[in-house]
């Protein structure tokens, strides 16, 4: 690992110990010649999972999709992006609990609603009811981007949806 700082090849770790997140090591390292120090986290590498679609299409699980899904449902709420990380994390980890490598993308969207309900009602009921219609977890994250503005939006009337429809 190279000295972010002057480039320096020689760092040593000089603590080490378990991250906040499950399966993670954070690491203090420091750097001999300019005496910065610096952290880094070493994570396993996620299994990929396979997510069938409602059509029986299959696609490799996709950790953005779920991020910018819920992020999308959590707009204008007080939930940080460290905690809808933390909530896919939770939902990563149930993934990996299921013995078969592929699961249906429902199964996805209900652990989402599931997560999203113990969290914050308005986001909840966002995601559970475009999800709903949809069924589709790939689908309807799509969907959700452009029907958010015009059915959930409960700010100012003055501030207009930037989404063409
Ligand atoms: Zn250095």
């Amino acid at each position: 690992m190279k000295c972010p700082f002057c480039q320096s090849p020689n760092t040593k770790v000089v603590d080490s110990r378990s991250g906040k997140i499950e399966f993670e090591v954070r690491r203090r390292r420091e750097c001999p010649d300019c005496s910065e120090r610096f952290t880094t986290y070493e994570r396993i590498e996620r299994t990929p999972v396979v997510i069938i679609k409602k059509d029986s299409r299959r696609e490799e699980y996709d950790r953005e999709k779920v991020v910018r899904g819920i992020q999308k449902a959590c707009e204008k709420r007080a939930i940080g992006l460290d905690r809808i990380d933390q909530i896919v994390d939770g939902i990563e980890r149930e993934l990996r609990e299921i013995p078969q490598r592929e699961v249906s993308s429902s199964v996805v969207g209900e652990k989402i609603i599931h997560a999203l309900k113990q969290v914050d009602d308005v986001a909840y009921v966002r995601f559970a009811s475009v999800y709903r219609e949809f069924a589709d977890v790939t689908d309807f994250i799509q969907e959700l981007k452009s029907m958010l503005p015009h059915d959930f939006s409960h700010s100012d009337p003055k501030t207009t949806p930037k989404e063409n429809s």
